[in-house]
């Protein structure tokens, strides 16, 4: 692939890259051929002369009519952010001041810039690889500290130093498949055999499904764990939503992210976020009654990642409560019984160690904290090390590792079903591929380059 081709490399490019707002300065960021003599139609000094990585003094003019006095930051091509020319404008803060700048950049020939596109030329210049592209995206989105650390982890191209050893091992094995298919007279070259493979595909395994299992907990450090408190009415649900809230010194907010909709309150709690969903329980306000039912809850519990099934342990179990437990069985779930402060009445199905089972009432706030113990237990972030913790951290490049993952087993299941090599190595040449698209590398040419570098088959 050509990176070029893909975006309007020719624009340059303009926008203001600190938060709108009052402040002591902002800044405008400037990129593309033509940053610099943009700059310099709008400066009093002139800015063409000026040696790279340069502050320079200046006014911004209007016309004849002075806008602002500036500190402009040059960087020359290609040592900068995006590998092109690059400007920045350093300001006074004000809202008006900073539009009336970027209002004469455009004026002048620049572009306004889309949400994320000088991450985007970085990546297209070849400065960053996609997994940094979008750990750039996630440090400006992130708020929690581990967050923070998990970006930078990724910034520092981690993820991708993993991914490019997997496909050095991948093409290690591709290698001494084609040497033995195409020059089988070679002797001096390993034979392959189906346990070598076997082998090299193991640790290969272990460490893909490594960046799967930390992909998956970094969405948990990030978004928060989507928490759904079901149970039928009037076992209590609305009142352990507000005691947790109450408790844990909520912070309600807005969550972005496909469960919006859902999500009805946020709390942390030992660096974790908890988002509550909404069920008709939670929303039941006292002249309000909504009433939960089985068909109402399977939505939450569908978008959950942990389920709380509140059940009143002063009744015997219902009909709907057997639903409920049958619903969330293969879910992250806790029991909650509730009620603890009146006389025990329920008998569960199972034995009680079968189950992730607390205790509580919100009345004496008895089991509350082993209920946020619990939740943290098996969410657990010590094991997650942050050092060293690779992850991609979109959707769409999980799902490909995920794809990838299931070839390898597929690679795994013909070898033990003894299938020819080579039909495996298209299986290889795919995981190969994919694994060069999340990083945004491309695949046949930096193949043949090893094939001919590592074994000089041809001579
Ligand atoms: P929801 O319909 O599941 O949301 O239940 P609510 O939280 O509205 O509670 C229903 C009723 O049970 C209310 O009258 C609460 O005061 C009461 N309740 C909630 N938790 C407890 C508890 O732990 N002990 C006792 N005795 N009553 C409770």
């Amino acid at each position: 692939m050509d990176r070029k081709r893909v975006s309007n490399m020719q624009d340059t490019i303009a926008a203001i890259a600190t938060s709108l707002g009052v402040g002591a300065i902002s800044i405008i960021r400037v990129s593309g051929p033509d940053a610099i003599s943009i700059v310099d139609k709008i400066a009093t000094s002139n800015l063409l002369n000026k040696k790279s990585h340069t502050i320079n003094y200046s006014y911004i003019k209007d016309g004849e009519d002075l806008v602002d006095e500036v500190l402009i930051s040059i960087m020359k091509a290609p040592k900068t952010f995006t590998k092109e020319d690059v400007v920045e404008i350093n300001c006074h803060g004000g809202i008006a001041t900073t539009k009336k700048i970027l209002e004469l950049l455009l004026k002048n020939g620049a572009r306004l810039a889309e949400p994320g596109e000088f991450t985007k030329r970085a990546f297209l210049n070849g400065r960053i690889d996609l997994t940094e592209a979008s750990a750039v995206m996630d440090l400006i989105k992130v708020s929690s500290e581990e967050g923070i650390k998990l970006a930078m982890a990724n910034l520092k191209g981690s993820t991708k130093e993993k991914i490019r050893l997997l496909r050095a091992k991948i093409i290690d094995i591709i290698s001494n498949i084609e040497v033995n298919i195409d020059f089988p007279e070679y002797q001096d070259i390993e034979v392959v055999t189906t346990q070598k493979i076997k082998d090299l595909l193991e640790p290969l395994k272990k460490d893909l499904q490594e960046i799967i299992t930390n992909s998956k907990n970094s969405k948990v450090i990030k978004d928060g764990i989507n928490v759904a408190i079901i149970g039928r009415p009037n076992v209590g649900k609305s009142s352990i939503l507000n005691k947790l809230l109450g408790e844990e010194k909520a912070i309600v907010t807005d969550i972005p992210g496909t469960t919006r909709d859902l999500v009805e309150a946020s709390i942390y709690f030992d660096g974790l976020r908890l988002n509550l969903m909404d069920t008709a329980g939670i929303r039941k306000t006292s002249d309000q009654v909504e009433k939960i039912g089985v068909e109402k809850s399977i939505q939450s519990i569908e978008a959950a990642d942990l389920i709380l099934l509140v059940l009143n342990q002063n009744e015997a179990l219902t009909k709907e409560d057997y639903e409920l437990l049958d619903l969330t069985k293969d879910k992250k779930r806790i029991i909650v019984l509730n009620k603890n402060d009146l006389p025990k009445k329920i008998v569960l199905p199972n034995v009680e160690e079968d189950f992730n089972l607390v205790t509580t009432s919100t009345i004496s706030s008895d089991g509350l904290k082993e209920l946020t113990a619990m939740i943290k237990k098996m969410f657990d972030l010590n094991k997650i090390k942050t050092k060293d913790f690779t992850y991609v951290s979109n959707l769409e490049q999980l799902n490909r590792l995920e794809e990838a993952n299931s070839l390898l087993s597929s690679i795994e299941k013909g070898l033990d079903n003894n299938l020819p090599i080579d039909m495996l190595e298209i299986d290889l040449k795919e995981i190969f591929q994919i694994l060069g698209e999340i990083i945004g590398e491309t695949y046949t040419e930096e193949l043949l380059d090893h094939i001919f570098k590592n074994f000089c088959v041809g001579k």
